[in-house]
């Protein structure tokens, strides 16, 4: 049997995490994907960079990478006597800290401040028996055009502190977003570059802390109509992952696959999901109209009043077993949560849990009946190990 996730928001509150925990276990979910990107969300980000807008430092232009310049000029390598468990980040972070836009305070804390803030959510989620199984880091991590000061304090404090919490938190996955500039920059390959950047500005510090940071198929809009975002294109981003895997020795970089985002634009999942085969290791599970990102459960629309499906369920239960997929199934599904009304939630949960288990018992009834290995994600298609140390 699959683990079962789903997103913490609108279940886990800060002032007692432990009862949120409690309801996500007794609801049949043993993964919970936490919703870090709600102590800074993406509404915000675009205000404050629309706010706050402040002239851009010497020979650093706009529309010339603001974020990856002063990310890359600021790095410097991890300071001699750097520990494990020792919080590093927080002496390195604050060597090199980025002042916070005003208003900002919650990423503006040090790493041992923040783990002290989640200290509840690790014990809640402990108690509780779930594990945190993947998180979602704030997103965008850059603002095209946007605050130059905001972009600086997403890519050097946002994102590594967001690393040391899903450290603190146990979490072996983190999602984030690549930027969004293929068409301000012309090419996709630019607009690559420029994540990679992003990538290679944390790889280290996700490689030395255990993390797989994980990039998500996106959308954009572009005059009235959904269209594709960045990784869209499987292939594509296979080799872009192992590319990156071979040059840091470890799986700093993987995948996960947004069922929703893959539907508004398209996407044939059962191909899709079998070309990235064991590089996907986290899913955002949920459904729509193929119009909306709406974030619902699955097999909730329908095209016609034949009613089948609007999204390719099946595609998904012979995509996951194609892969042997063997992680946990985790729902993007908060809204939904805010659409019932609150006496309905526990039975909303255990609702998308048993659908959970539905859309994964192929995967796992396979594993069972033919008594298959487990997919060996230590081994690529094209043969080259990749046996990775644990402490790489
Ligand atoms: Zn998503």
């Amino acid at each position: 049997m699959l683990d079962i996730g789903v997103q913490t928001k609108n279940v886990v509150y800060d002032d007692c995490p432990e009862k949120g925990f409690a309801l996500l276990a007794s609801a049949g979910f043993s993964g919970a994907d936490f919703s870090l990107n709600a102590y800074l969300n993406n509404t915000s980000i675009y205000t404050m960079s629309n706010a706050k807008r402040s002239p851009a430092p010497a020979g650093h232009e706009l529309g010339d990478a603001p974020g990856y310049t002063m990310s890359n000029a600021e790095r410097s390598p991890a300071p001699a006597g750097h520990e494990l468990g020792d919080a590093p980040g927080y002496t390195m972070s604050n060597a090199k800290r980025s002042p916070a836009p005003a208003g900002h305070g919650f990423f503006s804390q040090s790493v041992q401040e923040l783990e002290r803030f989640f200290t509840p959510h690790k014990t809640g989620a402990r108690s509780a028996g779930i594990s945190i199984s993947q998180m979602h880091m704030p997103y965008p991590i850059h603002v095209p055009g946007g605050n130059e000061e905001l972009n600086a304090f997403l890519w050097n404090e946002v994102a590594p502190k967001s690393l040391y919490v899903c450290h603190f938190l146990e979490c072996p996955y983190i999602v984030f977003h690549g930027v969004k500039l293929a068409r301000s920059m012309g090419a996709e390959a630019a607009e690559w570059e420029r994540t990679l950047a992003f990538i290679d500005s944390i790889a280290p510090l996700a490689k030395e802390l255990g993390i797989t940071i994980c990039m998500e198929n996106l959308y954009e809009s572009a005059g009235g109509h959904l269209v594709e975002g960045p990784c869209c294109d499987a292939k594509k981003a296979a080799e872009r992952i192992d590319r990156v895997n071979e040059k840091y020795h470890a799986q700093v970089l993987g995948f996960c696959f947004d069922t929703g985002h893959a539907n508004l634009v398209g996407i044939d999942f059962e191909r899709f999901m079998t070309t990235l085969d064991y590089r996907l290791k986290v899913f955002h599970v949920h459904d729509n109209d193929g119009a909306g990102d709406l974030h619902q459960i699955p097999f909730t629309f329908t095209r016609t009043r034949e009613n089948m499906p609007s999204t390719d369920w099946e595609g998904f239960r012979r995509g996951l077993s194609n892969i042997r997929f063997d992680g946990t199934l985790s729902f993007e599904t908060a809204p939904v949560l805010s659409a019932f009304p609150d006496e309905m939630k526990e039975d909303v949960l255990r609702l998308i849990a048993s659908i959970g288990r539905y859309l994964g018992g192929e995967a796992t009834s396979l594993m069972l009946m033919k008594n298959m290995p487990l997919h060996d994600s230590t081994t690529s298609p094209i043969g080259i190990s990749r046996v990775f140390k644990e402490d790489e």
